[in-house]
């Protein structure tokens, strides 16, 4: 189905921005707060809204999971010529230099110590690059050790022109 990438990103991130609201005097919960940087355009996809729900899910609460208290989540959406970009950052723990290659396999978790602690079974990221694979785009992270993170999705976009008007027979050009 092809899905506004605009819309259901903004919602999916409205959705944590409710759960803040509503842990926000609980003094047990973790604070952070999300920032928006999104292109203006609608962005016309073709994707499973579901499968894609659990992607940004899984990407997001990974970026609190690994953040300490008061952080700040930074996520951006922006076009190519061909692709759609959506980045999550975090100002979290980081991840090594020398996991990164493997971030992305099933049940890897970084320091199985300070990974016990947070729950979890190392299987989010290994969907998440299936699902995005499968929708023709890729995922991938850059990471500071003790900075932070940013997760990239990539889906592959043909923009839509106000000027095409395709409901005309159209004599090819090229
Ligand atoms: P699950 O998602 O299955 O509940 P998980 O969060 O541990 O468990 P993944 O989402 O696959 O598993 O992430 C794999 C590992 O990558 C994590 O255990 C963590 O060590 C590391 N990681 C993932 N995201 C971040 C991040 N934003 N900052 C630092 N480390 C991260
Ligand atoms: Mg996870």
């Amino acid at each position: 189905e092809y899905v506004n990438i605009n819309e259901l990103f903004n919602y999916l991130l409205d959705r944590f921005d409710m759960i803040i609201k509503k842990e926000a005097n609980d003094p047990t919960k973790k604070k952070y707060t999300i920032e928006r940087h999104f292109t203006k355009r609608d962005l016309w996809v073709e994707i499973d809204t579901d499968k894609f729900t659990q992607v940004i899910d899984n990407i997001v609460n990974n970026a609190i999971k690994y953040s300490p208290d008061g952080g700040v989540i930074t996520a951006r959406l922006l076009e190519t010529h061909n692709h759609v970009i959506l980045s999550i950052s975090d100002q979290g723990l980081g991840i090594p230099r020398k996991d990164l290659s493997h971030i992305f396999d099933r049940f890897f978790r970084v320091d199985k110590a300070r990974s016990r602690k947070q729950g979890g079974t190392g299987l989010g990221l290994a969907i998440s690059k299936e699902v995005i694979n499968l929708l023709g785009g890729q995922v991938w992270v850059d990471s500071i050790e003790g900075r932070g993170s940013t997760f990239y999705i990539s889906l592959p976009y043909v923009p839509y022109d106000e000027g095409d008007d395709w409901s005309d027979d159209q004599t090819a050009t090229d």
